[in-house]
């Protein structure tokens, strides 16, 4: 019998602070309660059919059933430049400058080993995305947050980073629209990222998840579209938001011709590419039409909506989101405005799960992710369930 033991890095990993809220979820679950979801960042909607479709076609060929390449198939990366350029108005050298990623997540869990090891730091955005600071410390260097406040229109203050750390930056990850805050960039935030990573030389990976689901026809830019951007960093994509393709896996980065040398590297010694069936399917969703993408942005907007007029009527204050398919609440003021007893509270009283800020980095306390993910019927029962059960603001 051997003893197994976890390697030091693992036990370095930050606390899974949403333990808790995921074991109580699953106790009301098995006793049988109606639970009202919002915890999930999933979309609920299926893929549109002429994506699976495609994906049905290629699947029948046996050329797609070999290895893929490792950087993807030329046409996928081509589909990748055309879609850019007609989004963004970017030009990207489909060669060089675009890479097929197995879901976003992949690249950014792995850009860190390319570019970043013991000594070094990473810079994060936080509340954010839990992979940013894990893949820096999977890598063997440090992570180091910038907190996104409120005052600060939830971007982050590159002021107040301490010299010592900002010397020995090599990485950068922000996440425009974001998530959890569901917060939107202009072009003037970009502008200084370009010259801040310039000046003190560090990578800037834009994380773009949500650049396709926004509001009321106003679309956010790439941070690609910024002149100086392309030398300074890349971004990535996921089809996973967009075309409700979760469980696909596949995603893009694209943007600077060194770093995306350095990831597809780390790739090639990794993984070997992404299922050519599913890069066809991709291909196809690339190409999708407007009028598909309309109805599920229009359908998150009446979720949107519902929920803050909900949410806002009962007194919990949250911004009305631009972008992302999520909220980004409040928690009571009654209290220590502990987000995890506020997740607590509402899941055990009210039977509506959401995800307690925390868990995205300390600078997320005080606040709960509503995720859209759910039925305006559902939301509407929700909110008239979280009426029911507020605490008192005195409380
Ligand atoms: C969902 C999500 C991703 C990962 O998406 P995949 O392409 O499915 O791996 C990356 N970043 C953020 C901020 C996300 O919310």
């Amino acid at each position: 019998m051997i003893k197994v033991e976890l390697a030091e890095r693992l036990r370095h990993l930050p606390p899974y602070l949403f333990a808790e809220i995921d074991r109580l979820k699953q106790e009301e679950l098995r006793k049988g309660a109606d639970i009202i979801d919002f915890s999930i960042g999933d979309p609920d909607m299926p893929t549109p059919g002429h994506i699976v479709d495609s994906l049905q076609k290629a699947a029948q060929e046996p050329k797609n059933h070999r290895y893929p390449s490792y950087e993807g198939m030329p046409a996928f990366r081509q589909a990748v430049a055309d879609w850019y350029k007609r989004r963004f108005g970017v030009s990207l050298d489909a060669r060089t400058e675009v890479l097929s990623l197995i879901g976003s997540k992949e690249g950014i869990g792995h850009i860190p080993l390319a570019f970043a090891g013991p000594g070094d730091v990473v810079l994060y955005s936080s509340p954010g995305y839990p992979v940013y600071p894990v893949s820096a410390l999977l890598a063997g260097a440090e992570g180091h947050p910038m907190p996104l406040l409120e005052a600060n229109g939830f971007l982050p203050d590159f002021e107040s980073i301490p010299p010592d750390v900002l010397k020995r930056a090599k990485l950068m990850f922000i996440n425009y629209p974001n998530n959890p805050t569901s917060a939107v960039a202009g072009a003037e935030f970009f502008e200084k990222v370009v010259g801040f990573a310039d000046r003190h030389n560090i990578i800037v990976c834009h994380d773009a998840a949500y650049s396709e689901i926004y509001y009321n026809g106003r679309r956010p830019g790439s941070f690609l579209e910024t002149p100086g951007a392309k030398q300074t960093g890349i971004e990535f994509h996921s089809l996973s938001k967009t075309y409700n393709m979760t469980g696909w896996r596949i995603g893009f980065a694209v943007g600077n011709r060194d770093v995306i040398a350095g990831l597809g590297k780390i790739k090639t010694n990794l993984d070997s590419g992404v299922f050519r069936a599913v890069q066809e399917a991709g291909i196809t969703a690339l190409e999708t039409g407007d009028e598909i993408l309309s109805g599920i942005r229009q359908a998150y907007q009446q979720r949107r909506d519902a929920l803050y007029s909900g949410l806002t009527g009962l007194g919990i204050q949250c911004a009305k989101p631009e972008a992302t398919f999520y909220l980004w609440a409040s928690c009571p003021a009654a209290g220590k405005n502990d987000s995890r007893s506020f997740a607590k509270h509402l899941l055990e009283k009210a039977g509506v799960a959401v995800t307690p800020g925390v868990g995205f980095g300390a600078a997320g306390e005080g606040y709960v992710r509503f995720a859209l993910t759910v039925s305006v019927s559902r939301i509407e029962e929700a909110v008239e369930r979280i009426g029911k059960c507020r605490p008192p603001a005195s409380a």
